[in-house]
């Protein structure tokens, strides 16, 4: 495995009190040297204007740079700019770029652990109608997804488990059918941005190519085991990418702090060995939320199951008989309109 990481990440500073601080990284990077993974870390190149092209409105553009040039400054009620946040988002987005172009260079896991994080960052700014761009600059993991397309990779897949729905990758990715993207999240009813129902499953050419499971409020390891067993996994064999994309967010995580999902280590351990499961050796993760316990716990469980490790944890959290409920009619809500595209 090897991680792109720059200190660059950490002058990304909130004006006042904010969960997206430079704290999430230093969590993250104590709890790889505990666990033993944080080896190869290197420095991400910036991405080019050029880069950001591929997925970003000119116009936007011009209004982060024009927003950085006068600090701190707010993109949205949510979204803030500091002295170093530009650097930072280029970096973030370099990092993910590296990590896809190296993937289909060589069979290994390739890890952007950066921030600010992407996947609710659409064409032009917000997305699909959010109410802001969720901590959101430039959208890593679509910029990656943008590089393997223009390289003539045909079949990708991003899967998005941050609890939050990936609006932004799924708004720029919305009409293409080389880019399957499963994102799994909490009810939109319930929590921001509001989106990801499951009969939003693309346009055009791309109708069936954007599959979105939806968790009610206090699942637990048991409703992720089932959309793994009954959707993810069918769906991934059937389609058989070429590489493996994560938007990974660790935000799921029982307390994690921003939701009300209660997937624990064996959820993560679970999800990282997605690729071993169908045969994928090309991958390249880009970290999106987690605020603390998800990635002081979640993210290293998480790189267990992506490398083959041993998994050392308690039993999986079980769901109460009405998220069951709720979560079963969910899937067969999703499960009646993508059976169309799907043999699910
Ligand atoms: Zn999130």
């Amino acid at each position: 495995m090897k991680i792109f990481y720059s200190e660059s990440f950490l002058k990304h500073t909130p004006p006042f009190p904010h969960p997206e601080r430079p704290e999430r990284l230093k969590i993250a990077l104590k709890s790889l040297e505990e666990k033993g993974f944080l080896k190869n870390l290197e420095e991400p190149p910036s991405a080019s204007l050029r880069d950001l092209l591929k997925i970003h409105d000119e116009r936007y553009l011009k209004r982060v740079f024009e927003a950085s040039s006068t600090v701190p400054n707010m993109l949205d009620e949510d979204t803030y700019i500091s002295e170093g946040s530009l650097e930072a988002a280029l970096k973030a987005a370099g990092a993910a770029i590296k990590c896809a172009a190296l993937s289909i260079k060589t069979e290994n896991v390739f890890l952007a652990l950066v921030r600010p994080p992407g996947h609710h960052a659409g064409r032009k700014g917000t997305a699909l109608g959010a109410p802001s761009q969720g901590f959101c600059i430039f959208n890593n993991v679509a910029l990656a997804a943008a590089v393997l397309l223009n390289r003539g990779i045909e079949r990708i897949a991003i899967i998005d488990f941050d609890v939050h729905h990936g609006n932004g990758t799924q708004e720029i990715f919305y009409r293409d059918p080389r880019v399957l993207h499963i994102d799994l999240h909490q009810d939109p009813t319930t929590i921001y941005p509001g989106t990801g129902f499951p009969e939003d499953v693309g346009e055009g050419e791309g109708e069936g190519s954007k599959i979105n499971i939806v968790l009610p409020i206090g699942s637990g390891d048991d409703i992720y085991q089932k959309a793994l067993e009954e959707i993810v996994l069918p769906i991934l064999e059937e389609f058989r990418p070429k590489v493996l994309l994560y938007s990974a967010g660790f935000d799921a995580y029982r307390e994690d702090g921003l939701a009300d999902i209660n997937a624990t280590e064996y959820t993560f351990f679970k999800l990282g060995e997605i690729p071993r499961e169908i045969g994928v050796k090309r991958v390249a993760v880009v970290l999106e939320g987690g605020y603390s316990v998800g990635l002081r716990l979640g993210l290293p469980a998480f790189l267990l199951g992506l490398t083959g490790g041993a998994p050392k944890f308690a039993k999986p959290s079980k769901s109460t008989e009405g998220v069951e409920v709720m979560a079963q009619y969910y899937f067969s809500r999703l499960k009646k309109v993508v059976s169309k595209y799907w043999c699910i």
